[in-house]
């Protein structure tokens, strides 16, 4: 029997700036690419349809290019140890390839099983760093420095002609539970694949990109402005590398400052993910601890309200049920709704995390987790920051057209009275035959009460020497500039 590399893809849909893929390549042995849906992910709450179609029309995709190849992507679903368990009894595994994954305490745990598995079996496990991401005692004091080279030096195109692989037709005769591969389906969610993401990819270079920094805390012009790139990142159908690429070409015709914006958040993708892979603890406990006192009382009547986007608050509302309808939100609607669940409502971000984590069709762990702690201020790190939804809804989202879209039982109102419903005078409920509290619901919390407790509780925490000491333990694993990092021991919360 042929020697076989598995190249096992995880985040990292594609074929191109493949580093595994590359190496499976280079060794000349048979490649059989592996994709496997596992079994804990059916059950999590944080992994939800939603990313299984995505990533299977990202397979499907695959497949396409691979089919005049005679191969494909070997998508079955089972535990991962067992299936590499039957494999390793069916073909002789010399080795297998992957990128490295900076996931959830289940993937994390997934690993080490695959891990001890090929290990008792004498097969080598390969993982390759995902772009900028550092491991154990990787060093990571250059880490901006190291990132920006590699952006510059990594990348290339994968030479499939030089490839030999395992046929389809011994695939398909694995005794495995395949999964079918979708056929793309036009809907409100962003389609999965490669082919889709670099149509997103050109559209936002040549013409979106303008106009991207103005709009990109706006509710409906970011859905247009904004890259969109996120879920096809999350999933691998595009590597960072080429990104970054694709946007230093444009500089000299495209918008100067819009781009450098976009580019800027490009290393905040891997920046985050770098927090996450340092300290994976923060999917489920406060990153600061001296946060632990709060938060530990839960209304889930108010939690549900918040899901289904009946909390009273227009622009709250519409993100909510935007969210659940097309996998979508600008960063800033992000924020918010997490502030109003974790700071008004007074509820723990665990429970908003999970919710939204398998709402975002572009769920990263290592983004999701670290921006929710930020954002629900239990970091002991940064400054906190509550925003006030009907500030938010009339600057962002003046002329309401987003909270129209979501809200059709508000459409009726004109400007002036739809971001506070609850305002609205008896006269006013009969000119536009709405009713209030009927119609939709009465505020949950008034806002500037809520606020203004939950801001004077957290500055107290912040500025105890619990927190303190806490930032300081932190601060010495994470990556932080050395300029930030001598400011804050010197006391400054960043923003
Ligand atoms: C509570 C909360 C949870 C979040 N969860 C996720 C998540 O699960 N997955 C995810 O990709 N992003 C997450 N974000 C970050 C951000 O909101 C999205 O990356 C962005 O809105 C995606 O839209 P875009 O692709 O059009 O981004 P663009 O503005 O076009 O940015 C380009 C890329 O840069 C990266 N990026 C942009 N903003 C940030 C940021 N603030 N932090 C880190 N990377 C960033 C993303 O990969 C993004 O695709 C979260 C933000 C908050 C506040």
């Amino acid at each position: 029997m042929h020697s076989v590399t598995i190249v096992w893809f995880k985040r990292d849909l594609r074929l191109d700036n493949h580093a595994p893929l590359m190496n499976a390549i280079n060794s000349s042995r048979k490649i059989l690419l592996l994709w496997i849906y596992d079994d804990f992910m059916r059950q999590s709450s944080l992994h939800s349809e939603r990313h299984l179609c995505f990533q299977l029309e990202s397979i499907y995709d695959l497949n396409r290019h691979l089919s005049p190849l005679n191969t494909s992507v070997l998508a079955v679903e089972g535990k991962a140890e067992e299936i590499f368990a039957q494999l390793s009894e069916t073909l002789n595994i010399s080795e297998m390839l992957s990128y490295r994954e900076s996931g959830t305490h289940d993937t994390f745990e997934r690993d080490k099983r695959v891990k001890h598995l090929l290990r008792e079996r004498g097969i080598l496990w390969q993982e390759f760093p995902r772009t900028g991401i550092k491991r154990g005692s990787e060093t990571r004091q250059d880490w901006s420095r190291d990132w920006e080279h590699q952006v510059r030096e990594e990348g290339c195109q994968t030479d499939l002609t030089r490839a030999s692989f395992v046929s389809t037709d011994v695939l398909q005769q694995l005794a495995l539970k395949h999964l079918q591969a979708l056929a793309p389906k036009i809907s409100v969610v962003q389609p999965g694949g490669r082919t889709f993401a670099l149509q997103y990819l050109h559209s936002f270079i040549e013409a979106r990109h303008r106009g991207y920094f103005k709009h990109i805390s706006k509710p409906e012009a970011a859905r247009f402005h904004c890259s969109r790139l996120s879920a096809y990142i999350a999933w691998g159908n595009l590597s960072l590398v080429e990104i970054w690429k694709k946007a230093q070409d444009a500089f000299p015709e495209g918008s100067r400052r819009d781009l450098q914006q976009f580019v800027s958040r490009l290393k905040w993708q891997s920046h985050f993910i770098q927090k996450f892979e340092t300290d994976g603890r923060i999917e489920f406990d406060n990153q600061n601890a001296a946060f632990n006192v709060v938060r530990n009382d839960v209304n889930l009547h108010w939690v549900q309200a918040w899901k289904d986007g009946l909390t009273g608050y227009p622009l709250v509302d519409a993100c909510m049920r935007c969210v659940a309808a097309t996998g979508y939100l600008n960063f800033r609607m992000r924020a918010m709704v997490v502030s109003f669940l974790t700071h008004h409502l007074w509820q723990p971000w665990q429970l908003g995390a999970e919710w939204l984590g398998a709402q975002f069709l572009d769920f990263e762990p290592g983004i999701h987790f670290p921006q929710f702690q930020m954002q629900a201020a239990t970091t002991g790190m940064h400054t906190i920051r509550i925003y006030e939804p009907i500030k938010q809804s009339l600057e962002h989202d003046a002329e309401a057209v987003f909270i129209r879209k979501w809200l059709p039982e508000l459409a009726a109102l004109p400007a002036g009275l739809i971001h506070q419903p609850h305002l609205l005078t008896p006269l006013e409920e009969r000119m536009y035959s709405f009713r209030r509290g009927i119609d939709y619901p009465l505020p949950l919390v008034d806002t500037k009460v809520s606020g203004a407790k939950a801001g004077e509780i957290l500055w107290n925490i912040l500025k105890s020497q619990e927190a303190k000491k806490e930032a300081a333990r932190i601060l010495k694993a994470h990556v932080v500039s050395p300029e930030r990092k001598k400011a804050m021991k010197r006391g400054k919360i960043f923003s």
